[in-house]
């Protein structure tokens, strides 16, 4: 660490002759820039805890000495922490920034360098934000959902009011710490007055303790309670998209503290028929090989229930797509609409043939100009994994298809 530490002058931007008037004033105005309850700058309170160590150090008679002789060697090798920021008294010389007394209103410097948590700020802790996850149906995601989940979590306790004292009875304000939460320890020291602050010890930080606790949560004021909460999903969500339920967290353990919020996270599942792409759906139909090339009514599902009609024109291609307007997902938040729904339309030949349905394809066959496929082709069509000469009609077969398909 001492090898890193930048130079305590440097720090407050000072000179090595500054007096310490200068110093003080140095230090104030670097205060006013980096103290941590109104700095937005995001180092600020590593910047703090720098400037306020070199200004108690600076500040000190007896500690600029050992500093200018020797250096940070010789601050570090003989003070603690605690005994560098001993005697200064860190309130007064804010005193007038509107920081609410200090720092956030009985805290100490010392806490917020030694451990004290957020900075020294004090006041009841708000309780934890929970997250739920909530599993949809694509057809729930199309209408929006209104359902009621159920949540554990701590609530304040109904029996004491979140009091934590037996019905009848109050809680007093503890008499180690005032109310306050925290305690300060003044220490005399031939140094001068050494000031720790802490969580109270018999509260545990609550301010107020219960001499007849209540029965139901044992004086904590909080119980755990499954509770069922209702929750409005609007049409359009996605997965991974969240709602913030504020207040419907836990209950602050402390009291008059704040509750957390519940994020409820939307899954969709996935959907046996429908692909979903953004507000799109895609749904995949097949079209036998005489419909495709005559043409035909095609019924294919819809997401709300229903079914649809696709007018396919004769010579459809496999792959093609047909667009349903609006019968995809509404667009959240109203924001225009509903997206469509893709129809992509797969061309299936025929596995297997009946006797007559093979003899009017090989008069089709012959139509085309194919020729004399009566043996070869049939099975061709039945058995493409036996190799030789079928193979490679079968192949001849493909690409001339394929021409076909580019020609048109
Ligand atoms: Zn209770
Ligand atoms: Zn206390």
């Amino acid at each position: 660490m001492a090898g890193s530490k930048r130079d305590y002058y440097e720090v407050l931007g000072v000179g090595k002759e500054t007096d310490q008037k200068e110093i003080k004033s140095a230090y104030r105005k670097l205060a006013l820039k980096y103290h941590p309850d109104r700095s937005q700058e995001p180092d600020a309170e590593e910047r703090f805890k720098e400037i306020s160590e070199a200004y108690a150090v600076l500040s000190d008679p007896d500690k600029r000495r050992q500093y200018d002789q020797f250096g940070h060697a010789g601050i570090d090798g003989r003070y603690s922490q605690e005994d560098l920021f001993r005697g200064v008294d860190f309130e007064d010389l804010l005193r007038g920034f509107g920081f609410g007394g200090g720092f956030g209103g009985g805290g100490s410097i010392f806490e917020m360098f030694f451990g004290g948590g957020r900075g020294g700020r004090r006041g009841p802790s708000r309780g934890r934000d929970l997250r739920y996850d909530l599993e949809m149906t694509l057809e729930e995601v199309a209408k929006g959902v209104e359902t009621s989940i159920e949540v554990p979590r701590m609530e304040a306790c109904s029996t004491c009011g979140g009091t934590g004292a037996k019905p009848g009875t109050s809680p007093q304000t503890c008499d180690q710490c005032q109310g306050s939460g925290q305690v300060t320890r003044v220490q005399k020291t031939p140094f001068g007055q050494m000031m720790t602050s802490s969580t109270c010890p018999k509260c545990g930080g609550r301010g107020q303790t219960v001499s007849d606790p209540c029965s139901e949560c044992r004086g904590s004021g909080r119980v755990r309670k499954t509770r069922r909460i209702n929750v409005k999903v609007p049409a359009g969500v996605d997965s991974g998209q969240h709602l913030r339920l504020g207040g419907q967290g836990e209950a602050s353990p402390d009291p008059g503290g704040e509750s957390g919020d519940l994020y409820v996270f939307v899954n969709v599942r996935p959907h046996p028929l429908f692909k979903r792409a953004d507000d799109d759906l895609l749904y995949e139909a097949d079209l036998s090989i005489t419909q495709a090339a005559l043409g035909a009514d095609l019924e294919v599902p819809t997401l709300d229930g229903m079914r649809a009609r696709i007018k396919v024109p004769p010579g459809t291609q496999s792959g093609s797509v047909f667009r349903l307007k609006g019968k995809g997902i509404p667009r959240l938040h109203g924001f225009g609409g509903t997206g469509d729904m893709h129809v992509r339309v797969n061309v299936k030949t025929p596995a297997t043939l009946t006797g007559r349905q093979r003899e009017l394809l090989e008069e089709l066959a012959v139509e085309f100009g194919e020729g004399e496929r009566e043996s070869k082709g049939t099975e061709g069509a039945r058995g493409k994994e036996k190799p030789g000469e079928k193979k490679e009609k079968g192949l001849l077969g493909k690409i001339v298809d394929e021409v076909k398909g580019a020609v048109q």
